[in-house]
């Protein structure tokens, strides 16, 4: 399988130089040329696979070209038997047609786990592979970070580069990074908010010339493995539900578009989803844009639910680049005005496409703690308040009540103390393996919102 830059002007790629490159020379995202295409009846035929026998068959396509299926064996067997659930992702049913898929069993808690555990095994492989060595550069606005850091901190081949908002991510989330303390880990926090983080790390990669021939590779979603290990659970939650042979909806709490669009993804090669709910928290630009066609930035406000604290989304560009038809010079002039803010709104056609394939709607903190409280009352069940508000956007769009609707849990709540306490709960114990974190020392460098400034600590490291 071949990819290809959404802006049109990059050479195409196989999938191990794609996912050692992060961002195309010409700006883009990556993505598959082809999507593979699974029949309803091979779909079934997986009901009694295991977690990751199921990403074996789904992750295949993908990277036959580079990656032989017995070598994504080991890699996928090796990531999911670090979770700590029998089940990988266990579907917990909270009412008649209501259901949480439980994503944070892995070492940090969160659903990046599920891709970024196999990126770092992935990117081992293929540098051990070439004999090269990578520089990483990522922007977290708190679970990327540990979970990135927790992926590849046994590679001696990166050396791993994490910016996160200066005092904007939870005690949790913060130690989570700052006590892995590894030669190749160094963690950078900046007076600023992660939209300034991303845009300094999507300059890097812009101009890489600052690492006077180095190479820079991405753990944010920008890295389409990551998406691409996203879309293995939707498939494990319909078919435990009963797909293909029924639909399913899925509400998916949004920030930077991975996760949902990844559920796109697996509509498109043969999943029957009905809904798909982008959950948003009050940075809504998504909302808005998929309900009233309004692509309007606005303030960045902090939330009860940091990790969806995003104005740009960087993903939506893959899905912005099938609603253009996967015409990357009209995509281009789209982002450079939207990004300006010359143009503020899709064309009406394309948007209708959006509305079709996508509902929304955007939780706001009082509303998140009362959806928390309210399901712990009702079904003795702590939800994180970024699974708060999908359960709430779930209920509001749900268009189809005859159809299982599954939020997915993104994050367990103990890295969410404050929303827990604000909803009036009780903040639940530290898992056995990180029961000493508040205990153990960190290690993170406090830098101002410069690139130079970053760029030159990166150097002054290496
Ligand atoms: C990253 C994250 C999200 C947002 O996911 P995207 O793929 O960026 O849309 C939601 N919830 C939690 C807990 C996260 O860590």
């Amino acid at each position: 399988m071949r990819y290809i830059s959404t802006r049109g002007q990059a050479p195409s790629l196989s999938f191990e130089d794609v996912l050692l490159t992060g961002l195309a020379s010409d700006g883009g995202l990556y993505v598959p040329e082809t999507l593979p295409q699974f029949s309803h009846q091979e779909i079934a035929s997986w009901s009694r696979l295991n977690y990751a026998d199921l990403a074996h068959k789904i992750l295949l396509p993908f990277v036959e070209e580079d990656i032989s299926s017995s070598e994504l064996k080991t890699m996928v067997d090796e990531t999911y038997a670090s979770f700590n659930h029998k089940a990988v992702a266990p579907l917990i049913q909270l009412g008649h047609n209501e259901w949480v898929l439980e994503l944070f069993h892995g070492p940090t808690l969160a659903f990046k786990d599920f891709a970024l555990q196999l990126l770092g095994r992935l990117m081992d492989n293929a540098l051990i592979k070439r004999d090269k060595h990578l520089v990483i550069m990522g922007a977290t606005s708190g679970d990327t970070g540990s979970a990135a850091i927790e992926g590849c901190k046994h590679s001696n081949r990166v050396q791993m580069f994490i910016l996160h908002p200066h005092e904007r991510v939870s005690e949790v989330q913060r130690r989570q990074m700052t006590t892995l303390l590894g030669d190749n880990i160094h963690n950078i926090a900046v007076r600023g908010n992660f939209d300034d983080c991303q845009q300094m790390v999507k300059q890097s990669f812009s101009d890489q010339s600052f690492l006077k021939g180095g190479q820079l590779g991405a753990v944010n979603s920008i890295n389409w493995a990551r998406i691409m290990a996203q879309v293995v659970y939707y498939f494990y939650a319909a078919v435990a539900l009963g797909g293909p042979h029924r639909p399913v909806s899925f509400s998916v709490p949004t920030g930077n578009f991975g996760d949902i669009y990844a559920g796109y993804l697996a509509k498109k090669m043969g999943l029957p989803i009905q809904q798909l709910v982008v959950a948003t928290n009050q940075n809504d630009i998504l909302h808005r844009c998929i309900s009233a066609n309004q692509y309007q930035k606005q303030g960045l406000v902090q939330t009860l639910s940091p990790s969806m604290d995003i104005m740009v989304s960087s993903n939506f560009e893959r899905l912005l680049f099938d609603l253009y038809d996967r015409d990357g010079v009209a995509l281009s002039e789209l982002l450079t005005g939207l990004n300006n803010g010359t143009v503020n709104s899709l064309e009406p056609m394309r948007w209708e496409k959006a509305r079709e394939l996508f509902s929304s709607h955007c939780v706001d903190d009082e509303t998140t703690c009362e959806v928390i409280s309210q399901i712990a009352q009702q079904h003795n069940y702590l939800l994180d308040p970024h699974s708060a508000i999908g359960v709430e956007a779930g209920r509001v769009c749900n268009q189809h009540p005859e159809v299982p609707m599954v939020t997915l849990a993104t994050a367990h709540p103990v890295k969410f103390s404050e929303a827990i306490v604000k909803a009036g709960q009780v903040v639940p114990p530290l898992p056995s393996h990180l029961t000493d974190l508040l205990d153990r020392p960190e290690r993170c460098e406090v830098l101002d919102n410069n690139i130079s400034k970053v760029q030159d600590y990166i150097m002054s490291q290496l």
